[in-house]
């Protein structure tokens, strides 16, 4: 913890990270049963953060049925919608009170900008539990008529209720952690759910602050649990765990196929919102310092540690040398660096895993004959940080190319028609996200349809708001989040018909 001293900080993050973290289970905050902690280091130095319980199954179990409990039988699983309402509403304000402190904590784990955690991912969560808050006053079912052919003399009156799918599992990663607690735990509460939260192992900390939040936004025992633990241990004995009945999963494609398997044997119903390869595709008639600026932007922010990154462009070749030799010096001009540091705009990758991971792409490409024209190498020193990396030369038989990196390696291809780089687009397994960089507005009109993604920007990349619905095409998901459409993702629909002749 020392190596933070010279970077400043209020004194509630210093009071929170030098306390001994526990994790929330039935309104308690306790140690995992077996003792077990977990080391949670600041990826800026390599250096101990923190220590947090690693639970196992007999916690997650404790904390399951303690959502059972408050679903079942407790004032929460009673309480009108306006209430509901001003509970969540309560929450938002505790999170902007605390918004400093929130976004340092997060930056400390996660390695991310302060700047950008408390702009985006803090600022983003409370409105998220404001957006919510709304839906909780507005959740319809719809009534009909109905005409039962074998049933001539009886009159029928039909109507459907929405209601709380029940005990949700939520399991999230460590990209934005306390954005994706938020974005699982606010339309769970608007909905009249319960919770167990299982942040991941690399980045537990802003969601057992938030917790500490939403107790003290006065949200009653055992309605939102947060477990901290190891993914293979805690997180899955949560997606098998029959107790629950909805999981809600953010993270990558393999461990969202392993969880909805395991979800499928009880029948679990889910939402994976998982990986992608996201194309940017930048038309001939761009303005180049935009374009480059926004594809840069694309792939950098938040180190590439993004879902929705733009990891492949695809550039007209009118204009691609002009644009990826401006992507490439702004790739080097990023000021890299900690977190807490102000003037930081690419923060550390997440872990030491993390890094490897992503030089292990980097050299991958280059033995396929990919060349670096920016970047290519981990900055030396301490802390886990990748220089922001623009391959070209690149082509789709390529690993690179074709498999998620979730880092700040942008791979470059040029293209001269339409017909060929939408078929390129769609080349991948993933559908989250794509871009295209335009002003051309038929040629965009022509293109949106055809690309298979579940977000399509138009001259902005990763741009989320409440009310749109986000989620994956393909392999990149099951189900969507945010906006309406969330409702539906935490609540059955219950018919009834009422025989009234
Ligand atoms: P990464 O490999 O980058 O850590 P994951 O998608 O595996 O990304 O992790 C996202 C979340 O899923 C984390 O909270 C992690 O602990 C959890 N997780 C990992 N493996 C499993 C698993 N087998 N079952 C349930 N949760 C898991």
């Amino acid at each position: 913890m020392n190596n933070n001293q010279h970077l400043s900080m209020l004194d509630s993050t210093r009071a929170f990270l030098a306390s001994t973290q526990k994790m929330l289970i039935d309104g308690a905050w306790v140690q995992s049963t077996s003792g077990a902690t977990l080391d949670v280091i600041n990826p800026a130095d390599g250096e101990l953060l923190a220590r947090v319980p690693s639970a196992d199954e007999t916690d997650v179990d404790r904390a399951v049925l303690a959502a059972r409990r408050a679903f079942d039988d407790s004032a929460w699983s009673r309480m009108k919608p306006t209430d509901r309402e001003r509970l969540l509403l309560r929450v938002a304000d505790l999170i902007e009170a605390n918004a400093r402190e929130l976004a340092e904590i997060e930056s400390l784990d996660n390695g991310k900008p302060v700047t950008v955690a408390q702009g985006l991912d803090v600022s983003m969560a409370a409105q998220c539990f404001r957006y919510m808050a709304g839906w909780a006053t507005k959740i319809e079912g719809s009534t009909l008529d109905a005409s039962i052919p074998y049933s001539p003399s009886n009159a029928f009156f039909g109507y459907t209720r929405k209601e709380a799918v029940g005990v949700v599992g939520a399991i999230i990663p460590w990209n934005f952690p306390l954005l994706m607690a938020s974005w699982k735990l606010a339309p769970a509460l608007a909905t009249g759910c319960t919770v167990v939260l299982k942040p991941a192992e690399d980045t537990p900390l802003s969601a057992l602050r938030l917790a500490m939040l939403i107790e003290e936004a006065g949200i009653e025992k055992g309605v939102v649990n947060v477990v901290t633990g190891l993914g293979r241990t805690a997180g899955a004995a949560l997606a098998r765990h029959p107790g629950i009945d909805k999981i809600a999963f953010t993270g990558s494609t393999p461990t969202g196929k392993a969880i909805g398997r395991a979800a499928l044997d009880n029948m679990t119903r889910m939402s994976l919102e998982l990986g992608g390869k996201s194309p940017v595709i930048v038309l001939p008639d761009v303005d180049i310092d935009k374009a480059a600026e926004g594809v840069a932007n694309a792939i950098f922010f938040n180190s590439g540690q993004v879902c929705t990154a733009g990891s492949r462009v695809y550039v007209h070749d009118k204009v691609f040398d002009r644009v990826m030799e401006r992507v490439a010096a702004i790739a080097q001009s990023l000021p890299m660096g900690p977190g807490l540091d102000a003037s930081t705009q690419i923060g550390p990758l997440v872990s030491a895993r993390q890094m490897d991971r992503v030089l292990g792409y980097i050299k991958a490409g280059r033995d396929e004959g990919a060349r670096a024209i920016a970047g290519g190498a981990r900055k030396e020193g301490a802390g886990f940080f990748v220089k922001p990396t623009v391959l070209v030369d690149t082509d789709h038989s390529m690993k690179v190319v074709r498999e998620e990196i979730f880092g700040p390696v942008l791979v470059a291809m040029p293209f001269n028609d339409i017909d060929n780089v939408v078929a390129k687009a769609n080349d991948t397994p993933y559908g989250l996200g794509a871009s295209i960089w335009s002003n051309d507005l038929s040629a965009i009109h022509k293109l949106v349809p055809r690309i298979k993604a579940g977000t399509v920007w138009v001259n902005c990349h990763s741009l989320l708001d409440n009310a749109m619905p986000f989620g994956g095409f393909k392999q990149s998901g099951f189900g969507r989040e945010l906006g309406r459409a969330v409702i539906d993702m935490y609540t059955e629909s219950k018919s009834v018909l009422i025989n009234y002749a």
